[in-house]
């Protein structure tokens, strides 16, 4: 349920200026307004057929200031959603996720049909499915506060190299370019994101040359932290930084794909919602970020979730997961030689291949491709 609007708006945001103007020559919100003020018929049959979209969320509309709202959400005016579809998909999330982020701050009837036909013609997205595929599974305890535990790797995307830190706690994550791979590089990147968020008491890596290093090990006992490195027979203890990593190259890949820096991908990422529950940026930092999403300043405040709504939901969410998973593992037919698959390639992007032979692998085969006589991959 939304509690009222307290805080008025702040007519200097560009953004609300212009919708506050489009609301005002939009006829069907002008009579919404009208309609509002002076109180709804009693019966459906009563109601201005023009509105009548919204009987159902009577009780919830208001008006502040000449945006309308329904709870605390911002009704788009019609003449300014498709450019507010367009805001919504920046980064190009799949259809989930756009619409966990449209519906956190904007309300329009059939919004969430619009935002799955739009992701669903969007052609950098349909070549990019994989995103849009729901998350593996992934159960790791929760600890007790945003940014105690980081997980840390290096990936490489079209030969740049980067490193990522992402915190256990919200999912939130640092990307950063890295210019070189010793460790003193990664230190330098590593001491910058944290000062912004404070030092974590651990930190999860694998034992790659930079965090195997002495100067590594200093650094760690300088600045006070824990360092645990995964085993190389248990590589999944750091799978939310390997998981993180794809997410962080379908952001740059996208964003490549779409001619744009990906930085703005990125901020959408971080106010999406996750798990049904607050985005990476309210639980780490207790507030939404202000984007090019409209927004009043009563949905900047900050609000602290506290932890034990966030391990309940987390909890629930991994245990459905699991059992998600169980099930379409045991449900997956062995592949037989020569059947033609897609197969995920490195740059994000689904590739035609052909099954050879199962691998030595669990579920991995070698398999044929246009550009590479033979390779290993793990289907979808
Ligand atoms: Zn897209």
């Amino acid at each position: 349920m939304d509690a009222p609007v307290h805080t008025l708006i702040q007519v200097s945001d560009n953004k609300l200026k212009e919708i506050i103007s489009a609301t005002a020559q939009d006829t069907q919100l002008t009579t919404l307004n009208q309609v509002t003020k002076t109180g709804w018929p009693d019966t459906y049959k009563q109601c201005p057929p023009l509105i009548r979209e919204y009987w159902n969320h009577r009780c919830d509309i208001s008006e502040i200031d000449g945006i309308m709202f329904k709870g605390e959400k911002i009704i788009v005016p019609q003449s300014l959603r498709k450019d507010m579809l367009n805001r919504i998909h920046t980064g190009h999330m799949g259809v989930e996720k756009c619409n966990h982020r449209a519906r956190d701050l904007l309300f329009w009837p059939r919004m969430g049909q619009q935002i799955e036909t739009m992701v669903g013609q969007c052609s950098i997205c349909q070549e990019r499915r994989n995103a849009n595929t729901k998350e593996p599974l992934l159960s790791y305890t929760i600890p007790e506060r945003p940014w105690q535990v980081v997980g840390t790797d290096l990936f490489t995307w079209s030969e740049q190299n980067y490193i990522i830190i992402v915190d256990y706690y919200s999912r939130y994550f640092e990307m950063e370019r890295l210019h070189s791979c010793t460790a003193s590089a990664v230190i330098t990147k590593l001491k910058a994101v944290f000062v912004h968020h404070g030092i974590p008491e651990h930190v999860i890596s694998d034992n790659g040359p930079c965090y195997s290093a002495d100067e590594f090990h200093r650094f760690a006992a300088e600045w006070d932290f824990e360092h645990c490195t995964t085993s190389p027979r248990y590589p999944q203890s750091n799978g939310l930084a390997e998981k993180t990593i794809q997410t962080a190259k379908r952001i740059l890949g996208k964003a490549r794909a779409d001619d744009k820096d990906y930085y703005l991908g990125l901020l959408e990422y971080w106010n999406a919602p996750v798990d049904n529950l607050k985005s990476p940026a309210q639980l780490l930092m207790s507030r939404r970020l202000r984007s090019i999403l409209p927004i009043t300043a009563a949905r900047l405040q900050p609000q602290v979730t506290p932890q034990h709504v966030l391990q309940n939901r987390r909890g629930a969410c991994q245990y459905r997961q699991q059992r998600y998973y169980n099930r379409s593992v045991k449900a997956l037919p062995p592949l037989a030689a020569g059947t033609h698959i897609r197969f995920h390639h490195e740059d994000g992007s689904w590739q035609p291949a052909k099954i050879l032979q199962p691998a030595n692998t669990h579920r991995s085969y070698h398999i044929q491709t246009e550009d590479t006589p033979a390779q290993q991959a793990t289907p979808p």
